[in-house]
């Protein structure tokens, strides 16, 4: 499962579609939304968020905002730690929700800057001198026409073998790079780390492509179910991490018009009809199971043998 476990190991998360979702990775000090009761339920974890990304101005994803301030003023823990929050550009509704937290905020102990941000924003996570820099990237997000609505992601710069090289010998690279310098023989790329959609319809494959875990919206386990455009289904989340060959995914954002036995029964049948064939979790409110039958303890240990 490789790096995709890693990140879901670093991962905090609620997820009940209408009423609150929120993820923190703590390797990343990464918040991504903040609904409803998000400081309450991170409790001392709180204080790891540096950043916070703003997928859309709906409640269940930004109605935590204000509690997280208060509780980082006024609890235990790093109190005066930096914090900054990223919107969506262009999108009133945030204008406005922004405008009356600021108005309603007491003096806060912290540095809070707020950064509007469109699709392609880059944000760099890491200190300048680290030698693989580590990038937040806003990206488009399908829910919602009226109002601008975003995903993020985190990407880390690479190196790789030029293709002209592929077809060399371990020696002869070897004596290239003796030869003309390391630097000749790579190229720098883009490495899509982790992908969150936000509440979206499913992402275009490009943006997604060879991320190691995916945080999809996928809020119907069925498409005949389907009442709007701006939401994906299960199966359209399966079909476009195997196109754009995903590590792992998380499905978000689940109907709770189904309950957890027909999502826990239904998953593995979709997994099974799209062929996907690395790990799937769902967070289901603030548990996280996996889903994937070839990834159960009990598989894993038969594979071994
Ligand atoms: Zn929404």
């Amino acid at each position: 499962m490789g790096l995709a476990q890693r990140l879901v190991d670093m991962m905090e998360g609620y997820s009940k579609a209408l009423y609150s979702s929120f993820y923190l990775f703590r390797n990343y000090d990464l918040l991504l939304d903040c609904g409803e009761g998000c400081a309450a339920r991170l409790d001392r974890h709180q204080f790891r968020a540096r950043w916070i990304g703003i997928s859309h101005y709906h409640h269940d994803h930004s109605g935590g905002l204000k509690g997280l301030f208060l509780a980082r003023a006024y609890t235990k823990g790093s109190n005066d730690r930096p914090l900054t929050v990223l919107y969506p550009d262009g999108s009133p509704s945030m204008n406005r929700l922004r405008a009356w937290l600021e108005r309603d905020l007491p003096r806060l102990p912290f540095p809070l800057e707020w950064i509007a941000v469109q699709p392609g924003y880059r944000l760099r996570l890491t200190p300048s001198e680290t030698r693989v820099p580590i990038v937040l990237q806003a990206l488009d997000a399908r829910h919602f026409a009226r109002e601008r609505c975003l995903g993020y992601k985190i990407v880390e710069t690479r190196k790789r073998l030029k293709p002209a090289f592929a077809a060399l010998t371990h020696q002869d690279i070897a004596h290239l790079a003796r030869t003309k310098g390391k630097d000749a023989l790579t190229e720098q790329f883009e490495k899509n780390i982790l992908v969150y959609s936000g509440d979206s319809a499913p992402l275009r494959d490009e943006i997604v492509q060879g991320a190691d875990l995916l945080l999809h919206d996928a809020t119907f386990l069925s498409e005949k179910d389907r009442e709007e455009p701006g939401h994906a289904s299960v199966e359209q989340v399966l079909a476009l991490s195997t196109r754009a060959q995903v590590g792992g995914v998380v499905l978000i954002h689940i109907s709770h018009r189904y309950n957890l036995r027909a999502v826990r029964k239904r998953v593995p049948q979709l997994i099974a009809k799209t062929g996907y064939s690395g790990p799937v979790w769902v967070q289901w409110l603030d548990r996280r199971e996996l889903l994937s039958p070839d990834f159960s303890p009990a598989s894993v240990a038969r594979q071994k043998k």
